[in-house]
């Protein structure tokens, strides 16, 4: 059913205040088709969970929110299990689902928020696993034609925190439904990242103890968007040439650091917007998060531009004194 002047409020978890002049929550793929078509040449945009936007403005278009549901197994091998999930389902949720079943893979993601539609869009990943390592393929609808394709591995060019939709058909495609290639019994873990492996001394490597620790980890690290409004890491980690490590380091030896590509280096940008002193300071009720300067908070009441206008402070900041340029992980809308 579409709505008229609806806060979104409610469906972003930066917590933001803005209206959208039409809003529609879609539950199946034939509803998406119908209500673009009754939105004729108007402007609209998609949400899932709304927790990787940034919403600065009210929208004088049309908000969908995928909605739909449903899980199902399409083929089951000794060794492998390959299952459907509609794209409104929740993510942590499909992740709960596979530890019940014992299926792995996706483990180490849990607790990522938002929905299942919206995880190949920026390659969701954390503590050493990528969706693109169990991402099957996905089908979606073309914004122009309002016909279905489907996009195998390869076609969704993944990347660190990218996907071809988030790239060149940004803004063209709808996700409706994604493929995961899941383990069964023999497991392939992946438990190398320090604090993980901290945690999981002592316990059987089994994959409900490695969620267990990234859940724990996870609440002991960041701010839960149902008490502080937030949208994760805003920025992305830089990913620099080695030579200009090398200066850097020059001046920083502490600077951690992590090996990208032969000739890359990936560096943690909370670390450098944390020693500029920004972590835990607030600005009104927007601010950076005391305990991972990586991501910024909604204390209350702050607008999308305020967090935006800080966004830009730490990024002109840190090109100011490390040379390095900080991109922008949050989708602005
Ligand atoms: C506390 C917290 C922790 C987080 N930790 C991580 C982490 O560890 N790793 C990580 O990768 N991310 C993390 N994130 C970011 C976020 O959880 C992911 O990016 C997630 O995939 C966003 O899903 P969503 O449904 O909320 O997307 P939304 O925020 O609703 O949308 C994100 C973008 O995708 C588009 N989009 C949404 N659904 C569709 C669709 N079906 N088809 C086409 N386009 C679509 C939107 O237009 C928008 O541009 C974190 C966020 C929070 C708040």
């Amino acid at each position: 059913m579409m709505e008229r002047h609806f806060s979104l409020k409610n469906y972003n978890s930066f917590g933001i205040e803005v209206e959208t002049e039409f809003f529609a929550a879609i539950s199946n793929e034939a509803e998406l088709i119908e209500v673009l078509k009754s939105n004729g040449n108007k402007p609209f945009r998609v949400l899932g969970g709304g927790s990787n936007v940034l919403l600065t403005e009210d929208y004088k278009g049309l908000t969908l929110v995928m909605q739909n549901k449903g899980i199902s197994i399409l083929e089951e091998t000794a060794s492998h299990v390959l299952i459907e999930v509609q794209a409104g389902e929740n993510w942590h949720e499909l992740v709960l689902w596979a530890l019940e079943n014992d299926f792995g893979g996706i483990e180490n993601l849990a607790l990522i928020p938002g929905s299942v539609g919206a995880a190949p869009i920026q390659n969701i990943g954390a503590y050493g696993v990528e969706l693109s390592s169990v991402f099957h393929r996905c089908k979606a609808l073309d914004l122009e034609s309002l016909s279905f394709n489907e996009f195998d591995k390869a076609a969704c060019e993944f990347g660190y925190r990218s996907s071809v939709f988030k790239t060149h058909l940004k803004g063209k495609v709808i996700i409706t439904r994604v493929q995961f290639k899941l383990s069964k019994k023999t497991h392939q873990t992946h438990t190398q990242y320090g604090a993980l492996q901290a945690s999981l001394q002592g316990k059987e490597m089994s994959i409900q103890n490695i969620a267990a620790s990234v859940i724990a980890i996870r609440k002991s690290k960041l701010p839960d968007p149902a008490q502080i409004g937030n949208s994760g890491s805003f920025f992305k980690n830089p990913v620099i040439p080695v030579n200009q490590f090398k200066q850097l380091q020059e001046n920083y030896p502490e600077i951690p650091h992590y090996p990208d590509t032969a000739e890359k280096i990936k560096i943690p940008a909370g670390w450098l917007i944390e020693k500029l002193g920004y972590k835990g300071k607030r600005f009104g009720d927007a601010g950076v998060h005391e305990k991972q300067a990586l991501v910024l908070v909604n204390y209350g009441n702050a607008k999308g531009v305020e967090l935006l206008n800080l966004a830009q402070q730490i990024q002109e900041q840190v090109l100011q004194n490390f040379g390095v340029q900080l991109e922008v992980e949050v989708n602005i809308f």
